[in-house]
């Protein structure tokens, strides 16, 4: 019998690559889907039609019951949040509720549903349904040692940070308490040509196929000197896989191990298309963050070591691959206008 995943955040960039790397490997693969008529959901439809989808919300735990109850998953990904770091200053409640509380009540349905006793701590075993949880380098935010690993202090810098580290450490707690199979991913920024238009790669990418077109003639950003370790997403979602198929549950740092400057994104990604980024990018003061994450470095041994992980794609050959899938879309929205967007996939 193949196995069974449920993925929260189905319709977002990770969603999408885990979703085709788990039917790739035989599984049968469920989305969760919120909302009354989700527009993303035709997006995921498109890319893997053999996703089954089922309702519910972090917000309502009911919800989540009943998707498990419905679904019998051997796997649950918990992708789904609210994931643009600015927006967590402008929702604070809401991040919060959805990032942190969701992964609460997620656990608390799987608890529910695997019938594990709440006063016989630790006595659930390990024979049930596995959980990953979606944790961030965020957490690090004014990191304490570099490159950062599994033990590194967290000090997160957003609201959305403090609600992630919430979320490691609830899941952290479930495994301790109740004998749970529930890990964390402590992954770094990962990008592709499905990543939102918001973030900065993406917004770049994006950028450059627009004005090598004549389609826009300037690019605004916040801070240049940002400092990131930015990988494939693609290559991520393997990692999400591995931490689930170990004997041991335990939670895992994922990152290339190599740094870029915003600056080298834009730089590298104009590059591509021989254009000069002096000519055409523009600060916006008001797109430098209250509190800035400045650097990032993973230090990604154990899972090189213990998963078998590691990245296959090069910060350079994916700024190429956004701007390229980019440029593409820009044709093609240029020659046939409304008829397809940009920022679709
Ligand atoms: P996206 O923003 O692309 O996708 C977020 C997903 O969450 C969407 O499918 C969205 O669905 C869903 N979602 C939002 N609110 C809810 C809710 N109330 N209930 C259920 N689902 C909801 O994020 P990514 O795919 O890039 O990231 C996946 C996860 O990994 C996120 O948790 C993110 O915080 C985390 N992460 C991402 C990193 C990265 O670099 N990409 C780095 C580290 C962690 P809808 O269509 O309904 O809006
Ligand atoms: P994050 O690391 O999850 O917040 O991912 P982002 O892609 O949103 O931001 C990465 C870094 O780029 C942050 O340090 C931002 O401050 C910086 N940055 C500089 N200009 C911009 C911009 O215009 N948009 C975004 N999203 N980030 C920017």
């Amino acid at each position: 019998m193949s196995k069974c995943a449920l993925i929260t955040g189905i319709t977002g960039q990770d969603g999408s690559y885990l979703a085709e790397h788990l039917l790739a490997q035989g599984y049968r693969v469920w989305g969760l889907i919120r909302g009354q008529a989700n527009p993303r959901k035709l997006r995921i439809s498109r890319l893997a039609s053999d996703v089954t989808f089922v309702d519910g919300d972090l917000m309502d735990q009911a919800s989540l019951v009943a998707a498990l109850d419905a679904v019998q998953p051997d796997e649950v990904y918990n992708l789904g949040a609210i994931s643009f770091v600015p927006m967590s200053w402008q929702q604070s409640e809401l991040v919060t509720e959805v990032n942190a509380m969701g992964v609460l009540r997620m656990l608390e349905a799987i608890r529910m549903v695997s019938g594990l006793d709440k006063s016989r701590g630790g006595g659930g075993g390990r024979g049930g349904i596995r959980f990953y949880q979606a944790s961030s380098s965020e957490m690090f935010g004014k990191v304490t040692e570099t490159p950062q690993r599994e033990t590194t202090i967290f000090h997160p810098r957003s609201p959305y940070g403090a609600a992630k580290a919430y979320g490691h450490f609830i899941t952290r707690n479930y495994r301790e308490s109740f004998g749970m199979y529930a890990v964390s991913g402590m992954l770094f920024n990962h990008e592709s040509p499905r990543r939102g238009a918001e973030f900065v790669t993406r917004k770049i990418s994006l950028a450059v196929a627009q004005i090598k077109l004549g389609l826009q003639d300037k690019l605004f950003l916040g801070n240049l000197d940002a400092v990131r370790d930015w990988g494939f997403a693609g290559d991520y979602v393997r990692a999400m896989h591995l931490m689930l198929q170990q004997d041991e549950p335990s939670d895992y740092v994922v990152g290339t191990g190599r740094i870029h400057s915003v600056r080298d994104a834009v730089r590298m990604a104009f590059e591509s298309v021989d254009l000069d980024w002096e000519d055409y990018v523009a600060i916006d003061p008001t797109l430098v963050r209250p509190a800035e994450v400045e650097t990032l470095c993973a230090d990604s041994a154990r899972a090189r070591t213990e998963l078998g992980w590691e990245p296959t794609v090069d910060f350079r050959e994916l700024m190429n691959m956004m701007v390229e899938s980019d440029l593409r879309q820009a044709s093609r929205e240029r020659d046939y206008g409304d008829l397809l967007s940009a920022t679709s996939w």
